[in-house]
């Protein structure tokens, strides 16, 4: 671990196409990045198949094989990575200490490249049933659920395409959604719509999620007439958006006021000085591995500015 008198260069938070891709420049900028992987290593890549909209891929390109990939590219060229997760941080003086699940350090400049993750309803048994039933991968865990009736909650384009997904495998996909109509945009609506096996209750919202061990069915309201129902089904999937995961720095950061950090106009600086943010954390409007990986790049080639910035001067 790093000292206050010998920080590292260049901390990276996050090892999605961002958090690699501020890795891979930063280190062949001679940085020599530590990258902490976070929880999920790999980000939320690692939960999809194919990805298609990649460049460089004209066949697709499995999620997990992709961040294999980069992290290798990220390595080569002297990337330390560490399977530690970032739990706070210290920006009152400089460097800036930071806190992980495996100790301390210091660092000159910080890259936060934390992503977000699913978001959840927050219901008791919801939680109690993770991994027993409820997902929020459909991609992941629908291979489980061969001719078995499942549920999605949302009407975003991700539930949309998990909905449409699930039919390859489920007998039944029921969709609750909780207003009259969708979010997703028309073709993805479109696809709902002309598949048999897909069933939208609208103005639906759920109440809880049913089973002791499993999930047997989830009970469900209508929220125009108030009426209650129970609907039999074995898996429960959380279709419904994503939150940044900003927690970390929220004392030190500016957000907006769902929680991502806010960078200035057309850079990944944040309010604090040598503190860059890119990817998901940051990006409530594209979200997509390629500007997550752009944004990556920018803030590596922000930080070795900053540091160039910052030996002159003293
Ligand atoms: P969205 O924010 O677009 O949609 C979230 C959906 O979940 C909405 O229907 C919303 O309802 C509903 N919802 C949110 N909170 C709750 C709650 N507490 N209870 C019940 N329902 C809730 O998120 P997505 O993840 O679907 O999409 C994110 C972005 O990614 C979008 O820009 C989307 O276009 C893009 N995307 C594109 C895809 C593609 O083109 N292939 C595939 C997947 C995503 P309400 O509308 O009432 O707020």
């Amino acid at each position: 671990m790093s000292t206050r008198e010998n920080p590292e260069k260049v901390v990276i938070f996050g090892s999605g196409p961002s958090g690699w891709t501020a890795a891979i420049y930063a280190s062949r900028a001679d940085l020599e990045p530590i990258v902490y992987e976070g929880l999920q290593p790999g980000g939320q890549l690692t939960i999809t198949t194919d990805v298609d909209n990649y460049p460089g891929f004209p066949d697709g390109v499995m999620g997990p094989d992709m961040m294999e990939q980069f992290k290798a590219q990220a390595v080569r060229f002297g990337t330390r990575a560490v399977y530690a997760s970032v739990e706070n941080v210290d920006l009152s003086e400089w460097p800036y200490r930071y806190v992980t699940d495996q100790g301390e350090g210091w660092a000159q400049t910080l890259i936060i490249a934390t992503g977000a993750s699913a978001r959840y309803l927050g219901l008791p048994n919801e939680i109690r049933l993770q991994g027993y039933g409820v997902s929020a991968c459909a991609t992941c865990d629908g291979f489980f659920y061969r001719d078995q009736v499942v549920v999605v909650v949302g009407g975003g384009d991700s539930a949309c395409e998990e909905a449409t997904f699930l039919t390859k495998f489920a007998s039944k996909v029921y969709m609750i959604v909780r207003r009259d109509e969708f979010r997703a945009s028309k073709i993805m609506q479109h696809r709902v719509e002309k598949n048999d096996k897909v069933e939208v209750l609208w103005n639906t919202e759920t109440v809880d999620v049913l089973g002791k061990d499993a999930v047997e069915g989830v009970r469900l309201k209508n929220n125009k007439s108030g009426e209650q129902f129970d609907l039999a089904c074995t898996g429960f999937f959380l279709a419904i958006g994503h939150v940044p995961n900003s927690q970390p720095f929220t004392d030190w950061l500016e957000t907006d006021s769902d929680g991502y950090l806010i960078t200035a106009p057309d850079s990944t600086a944040t309010q604090v000085d040598g503190v860059f943010a890119a990817g998901d954390v940051q990006d409530h409007v594209y979200r997509q591995a390629v500007t997550a990986a752009g944004s990556g790049c920018m803030a590596a080639l922000e930080a070795e500015r900053w540091l160039t910035h910052k030996e002159h001067a003293s």
